[in-house]
Formats: structure tokens, C-alpha cells, sequence
């Protein structure tokens, strides 16, 4: 085993362990005990692992191995219940990660399949053979030591970051203007789900997390880590990949490459306008992939049994909020099996445009909804706390946004 050179073991999948653990001259089964270690039990040290014989922990750390787990640098907990995490890596950067508890219909439209059964009865129950089950689900439930007596969450979903910032630029979000520091590793995508379910006391698959890859980045623009991460999650961290869903701001060969792929969460696309005109204003890579590209990928994408595609759309008032465009995007999406959820604008600092009236998105929604295009308003959720959709931007480091701020603001009433 070499000396001194860094490993984490988060982000290693089981064939990278295996090889770990054989160049150690250990047997093939501790592997397995790591893994289980690492992505279930979810310790933050080799020292915590004590299926590991003590020796072989101690040889491991000072081959330069550990486990590598996000940090978790500061906690922001909004009145409806959300928490925005800042989560730190070994390199002094940091992404923004947020959890979303059940209990409000805050997951319709959300992009996972919770509150859209409740809704719509858009079942996905007949999905669920064709989905992955996370391979290590059984025989696993033992490892696991949730605190007893506790009431276990119905639903939840943890809202997690591809990039340090994002390069995309869409006009509304704020995360746009720290543009790009760096991909994330798979360990980091990973390690902040990991962090927030160790913080919060749940644990997959005995309490029902989804998984949204909506933080900040844009995954497609990270993809290898983001698909090796989402394999991580479904067989190592045990969420099946029906509960997960990647929103993409529209990188169309990775559309393409996404839909071969045998492992891999839902697909919601972020499509905002319902013209050419519009959307390379509001979103400027539509000048590489304009609209025409961007539907094509969506029809041609082999959707499985009972999947349907998510398309995101922000309401900015006065923009593209007008009954024309809601006729505009359902003659878009007529034909594809989809949904679509309307995001009012979450207002924040250097971001010009304004949210509409809840009468305005009512309308626009029905206008989808006659036109058979199942439509849902989400929820805003945490915007007290800069949280909510293109809200995140590292807002501790934002100075007109201070910490002791984010208690002036009131709650605001659900729109849907
Ligand atoms: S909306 Fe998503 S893709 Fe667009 S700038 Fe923000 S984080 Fe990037």
C-alpha cells in the first residue's frame, strides 16, 4: 500500500474498495464491511469502523486513506422547517445542500414522485419494478441504529449541489453569480447527502428520503461524478433511483447520454421560456442548444414504464408569466409525457426581475391544465432563509445579507 498518498473512500465504489482492501493483503470481504462502514452506518472516521480490525485501521490511515466526509460549516433552519447547510471540503470550498421535511405538501413538485401521486394520482407504483432497488437493501436493515421511539418522517428530500457555483448563467439565479469555482468530487456529492441524513437522524430506505440534484451546479456539466455519485447513492447510501431527480438547464448531448444509462434518477429539465426569443435571454446557453434541440432530446429520451419527464419553468412577473406563454409552452409540450412545475420567483439581492401575483400563476396553471399538461405550483420553501430555488449562493458570504437578517423576515404563505 503506498505511503502518504491522499484517498477518501467516499466516492470509491465497491470495485475501487475491493481494490483497496486486496492491495492491503486483507480479505475480499472487508470491503464489503467498509462499504456497509461508509455509506450506511455513515462514520466520519476510519477509527469508527470497528468491524475493522484496529491494525488494519491504523495501516490504512497512515497509507494516507480516510474516509473523507463532508463537513458541515454552518446550519440556517427556517420557519417551515427547511434547513440550509453549508457543507465544507477538505480545500476550503464550499456547496450548499438543503433538507426539506415532510408534513406541509411542500414535495409537490419538487421533483419527486411524492407529492405528484397525492396530486394528480400519477402513480408510479407500476415504475417501481422497472426501477433499480438499491442492491444492498437486504439484510441491511440490522446495521442501522435509529434513535427508538422517535416518529420517523414521512417524506423528505435533500436538495444537493453538483459545483462549486454554476457557469450556466441564468438570469434569475443567484447562484449564477459566483459563477464556477470547481466540479464536485462523486465523495463530495455524496458526502452531503450523507452529512444531512447523519445531522437529521433518518436513514434510507426505513425513512422515505428523495433526492433532488437542484442545488448549485449544473450536474450535466459535472456528469461523470454525478452519475457515479448517483450509483453511490442507489447501492451504496440505499435510495432507490425513483426517489432521485437531476434538473438540467438543458446540455443536450448529456441529455442523450443520460437516457443509456441503467442506473440514473429522473429527469426534470429547466425550461423557463416557451420561445427561442424568451429563453436566450433569460437562460444564455440556449444559444447552443435552442429550444428545437432541447424538445428533440426530450421526445427522443426513453422514458421507462410510467416515468414521466419534470419540465421546470419560473414564473418572473411581466416576463414570461403572460397567458400567451402558458399557450406557448403547452403547444411546446403537447405529445410528451411530462408534468410541469411552476416556481414563482424567490426574489433575492442583484437579481432584477420580480415574482408574480399568485393570481397570475393560478392563471397560468390553468391554462396548462386545460390544455392536459398536468401542472403543479410548488411551494416555496426556506426563501426566509435563501434556501429556496436559485436561492443558493453561499449567502453567508453575501455582506448585505447578514445571518441575524434572516429572523426579519416573515414566513411567506404557500402560493399553490
Ligand atoms: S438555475 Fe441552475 S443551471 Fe441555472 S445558473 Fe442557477 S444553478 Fe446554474
Amino acid at each position: 500500500m503506498g505511503e502518504g498518498l491522499a484517498r477518501s473512500v467516499l466516492g470509491m465504489d465497491r470495485g475501487e474498495i475491493t481494490a483497496l482492501v486486496s492491495e492491503a493483503g486483507e480479505p475480499a470481504y472487508r470491503a464489503k464491511q467498509i462499504m456497509d462502514a461508509v455509506y450506511r452506518q455513515r462514520v466520519e472516521s476510519l477509527a469508527e469502523i470497528s468491524t475493522l480490525p484496529q491494525e488494519f485501521r491504523e495501516r490504512l490511515a497512515a497509507s494516507g486513506v480516510s474516509v473523507g466526509a463532508a463537513r458541515i460549516e454552518k446550519k440556517f433552519s427556517s420557519v417551515d422547517g427547511t434547513v440550509r447547510y453549508l457543507i465544507g471540503f477538505g480545500d476550503g470550498q464550499s456547496v450548499e445542500t438543503v433538507w426539506m421535511p415532510e408534513g406541509d405538501g411542500g414535495e409537490a413538485g419538487d421533483g419527486s414522485d411524492a407529492g405528484v401521486e397525492a396530486e394528480s394520482g400519477l402513480s408510479t407504483s407500476g415504475a417501481e419494478a422497472r426501477f433499480q432497488i438499491p442492491a444492498s437493501d437486504a439484510g441491511m436493515e440490522g446495521l442501522l441504529h435509529p434513535p427508538q421511539n422517535r416518529v420517523r418522517p414521512g417524506r423528505s428530500t435533500i436538495c444537493i449541489s453538483s459545483q462549486v457555483g454554476c457557469a450556466v448563467d441564468c438570469q434569475f439565479c443567484l447562484t449564477a453569480l459566483l459563477g464556477v469555482k470547481r466540479n464536485l468530487t462523486a465523495g463530495e456529492i455524496v458526502g452531503q447527502v450523507c452529512a444531512v441524513l447523519k445531522d437529521q437522524q433518518v436513514s434510507p430506505p426505513e425513512d422515505r428520503i428523495n433526492l433532488v440534484f437542484m442545488g448549485m451546479g449544473e450536474p450535466f456539466l459535472n456528469y461523470e461524478n454525478f452519475i457515479k455519485a448517483s450509483r453511490l447513492l442507489v447501492g451504496g447510501v440505499g435510495i432507490a433511483e425513483r426517489r432521485m431527480t437531476v434538473s438540467t438547464a438543458g446540455i443536450v448531448p448529456r441529455i442523450h447520454d443520460f437516457g443509456e444509462e441503467k442506473i440514473r434518477p429522473k429527469l426534470a429539465i429547466s425550461l423557463n421560456a416557451p420561445n427561442d426569443e424568451l429563453r436566450m435571454r433569460l437562460m444564455p446557453l440556449n444559444k447552443k442548444w435552442n429550444l428545437e434541440m432541447l424538445m428533440a432530446a426530450a421526445r427522443d429520451f426513453p422514458l421507462r414504464t410510467r416515468e414521466w419527464i419534470t419540465f421546470e419553468y419560473v414564473l418572473l412577473g411581466g416576463e414570461n408569466d403572460l397567458p400567451e406563454n402558458a399557450r406557448e409552452v403547452a403547444e411546446l409540450l403537447r405529445g410528451l409525457r411530462c408534468k410541469v412545475n411552476l416556481i414563482a420567483l424567490n426574489p433575492g439581492p442583484g437579481i432584477e426581475f420580480t415574482t408574480p401575483s399568485a393570481d397570475r400563476v393560478t392563471e397560468f396553471q390553468n391554462i396548462l391544465r386545460g390544455a392536459g399538461i398536468p401542472a403543479f405550483v410548488r411551494r416555496p420553501r426556506g426563501r426566509d432563509i435563501y434556501a429556496a430555488c436559485g436561492q443558493l449562493k453561499r449567502t453567508v458570504e453575501v455582506a448585505t445579507l447578514p445571518e441575524l437578517q434572516f429572523q426579519a423576515i416573515s414566513p411567506l404563505a404557500p402560493e399553490g
